[in-house]
């Protein structure tokens, strides 16, 4: 039984799980089934999930020196997983190419990467980033970088908002078609990102903070110059950012954050980046990614959306910002 599903249902797009470390380093079986996980192939295929974006998430544990080495394991990861499965999956490097491999019946999966430390202040790093085909990347992750202050308190060392190199990082990121994501950063580096001469940017997993203050969100202010910008953000299933009382997280919390979203923003923002793999619990009736598909259905019926918008939330509106930035 395919809930939720049917012939006007549009595919989902989820701009953000932590799937792959799951693979490459606990040996998941993303193909078959990942029982203690929140993400694998029979499950997305049960939510009608059609384009997937692999985060290849550095530990700053890696720091200093093996950041680099760490994301192109986890790239390596993808591309294996991708290789061993060519009738199942597909990796896309532009969103043309995700929505013909969609169109197949096989899983489109994308490149993105979280935590700028990964390039190790190198832009030649980046741009191998660039070639092997990832398709975002957060300037920071939870840790402040020399070049970009992330949403934690700030430190003696910790520059304000983006410096000099960091603009350099956003503009070389541009010049190849690497979509910014502003998911941890802080309010200066979000600003200081947004009057920047590049297409407009995403922030992939984030939900509202005047219904939970919690500093990963983006405040009314934010939410509404992105979309007057022209970015998208994806909605995230982190149960501590939906709520301060995490274990009292569900579906209908996330769908009130969507319909905030929709009512500060428009219906051009809203996406969604679950988070899913990358927290421990997940909010009651959202346990895994075969409920995004109710996700879906309950966002469009509460805030009474014409297919065309549920088609904008599903993946037109994170689709569309990618593309703003192919080159
Ligand atoms: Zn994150």
């Amino acid at each position: 039984m395919d809930e939720g599903m049917d012939e006007g249902t549009p595919f989902f797009l989820d701009c953000h799980v932590d799937t792959i470390i799951k693979v490459v380093d606990d040996g998941g079986d993303f193909i078959h089934g990942i029982p203690d996980g929140q993400v694998d192939l029979p499950r997305l295929e049960k939510a009608g999930v059609g384009v997937l974006f692999f985060a290849c998430w550095v530990d700053p544990g890696y720091l200093p020196d093996r950041c680099f080495e760490r994301v192109n394991e986890l790239i390596d990861g993808v591309e294996a997983l991708v290789a061993t499965n060519p009738d199942k999956i597909g990796l896309a490097r532009t969103m043309q190419e995700a929505r013909d491999i969609q169109a197949t019946g096989k899983l489109a999966v994308v490149l993105g990467v979280e935590g700028g430390h990964a390039i190790e202040g190198d832009l030649g790093k980046l741009l191998h980033l660039a070639d092997r085909g990832v398709r975002y990347m957060t300037l920071t992750w939870n840790n402040h970088l020399s070049w970009a202050e992330s949403c934690q308190k700030p430190t003696e060392s910790s520059p304000k908002g983006l410096t000099d190199f960091g603009r350099e990082v956003v503009r070389t990121m541009a010049r190849h078609g690497m979509v910014v994501d502003l998911a941890h950063v802080s309010p200066q580096t979000f600003d200081d990102v947004l009057i920047m001469d590049v297409p407009a940017p995403i922030d992939s997993h984030t939900a509202a903070r005047s219904i939970c203050d919690h500093c990963r969100n983006l405040s009314d202010m934010q939410i509404e110059a992105l979309a007057t910008r022209g970015g998208a953000l994806g909605l995230t299933l982190v149960p501590g950012f939906l709520s301060s009382q995490s274990e009292t997280a569900d579906l209908d919390l996330a769908v009130t954050h969507a319909l905030h979203i929709l009512s500060v923003g428009g219906s051009d923002v809203l996406g969604i980046g679950s988070d899913y793999d990358g927290i421990d619990r997940a909010p009651i009736g959202l346990e895994d990614c075969s409920k995004l598909a109710q996700l879906g259905a309950s966002i469009a019926e509460n805030a009474e959306l014409c297919p065309e918008d549920l088609k904008k939330i599903a993946h037109g509106n994170l689709m569309r910002v990618f593309e703003a930035w192919e080159v």
